[in-house]
């Protein structure tokens, strides 16, 4: 049979659980066809939910644990990070990433364009997830996540799920600069790099997954595993917010199932 959420490609530990949706296959229609699970884009709430639903019951088929729970969080493009206790907290918190030592909470991020980035120690006994568009990779989610772990950076893995590749991220001097200026003095070199002229004047193409990689070794983590999977490049499996506006969010979500 096949699943709703496909498993993500992350060496994780025994015990954790990894798993990325598409677009296909759920309840939505119109520009949000068809596995939609955002309430935020403009799409009919009872749909968004149905398909949340279904996607819970996928999880805990593969996980054969029906006691699984789903937590969210209200996304803004900040660096909070909110740890997740016993019991999932409704409506979801406002943070930027989501962090957990608890077995049965799923973590789900929402992207569509946007780096959805997993994180877990390697003895398996702690997760996050975190939302990484510019702004927050460049102000610090993923060291403020980071810094949540009882594990040292070199024993946290992380995998980079699918985002606006360097084919398609173009952005303006504003974006670059920003990331020039919190650089260390030693990734400065590797930071200009991760920004390709483009043909327009003044505009840029941005490796988001270059710079994610940057600032995780930079903050000690040495496994970094998830290659480029442009989601305008492939807006027939992914949401794009680059490709379409109105559009709905694909998850990147991580349990421990133990
Ligand atoms: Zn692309």
């Amino acid at each position: 049979m096949s699943e709703l959420a496909g498993r993500a490609d992350f060496a994780a530990p025994a015990g954790v659980q990894c798993f990325v949706t598409t677009r296909h296959d759920g309840c939505s229609e119109h520009n949000f066809s068809a596995f939609n699970l955002a309430l935020h884009v403009g799409d009919d709430a009872t749909t968004v939910n149905r398909n949340r639903s279904l996607l819970l019951a996928s999880l805990q088929r593969q996980c054969q644990q029906p006691l699984l729970q789903l937590q969210w969080m209200q996304q803004v493009h900040g660096i909070s990070v909110w740890r997740a206790t016993d019991s999932v907290v409704e409506p979801p918190p406002e943070a930027d990433a989501l962090y957990t030592r608890e077995p049965n909470i799923v973590l789900g991020v929402l992207t569509a364009d946007c780096l959805p980035v997993l994180f877990c120690s390697e003895d398996g006994s702690e997760i996050a997830v975190a939302h990484a568009g510019w702004r927050g990779l460049c102000n610090g989610v993923l060291e403020a996540t980071l810094k949540n772990f009882s594990a040292a950076p070199a024993q946290v893995r992380c995998w980079l799920g699918p985002a606006i590749g360097p084919c398609h991220f173009e952005v303006g001097n504003e974006v670059r600069d920003a990331f020039l200026a919190k650089a260390a003095i030693g990734d400065q070199a590797a930071t200009r790099s991760a920004f390709q002229t483009d043909n327009n004047a003044g505009k840029w193409l941005a490796d988001l997954y270059a710079l994610a990689r940057l600032r995780l070794r930079s903050a000690g983590v040495q496994q970094i595993s998830g290659q480029v999977q442009c989601t305008v490049c492939h807006a027939d499996r992914y949401y794009s917010y680059r490709k379409q506006a109105v559009t709905g969010r694909f998850a990147t979500l991580i349990v421990r199932s133990i």
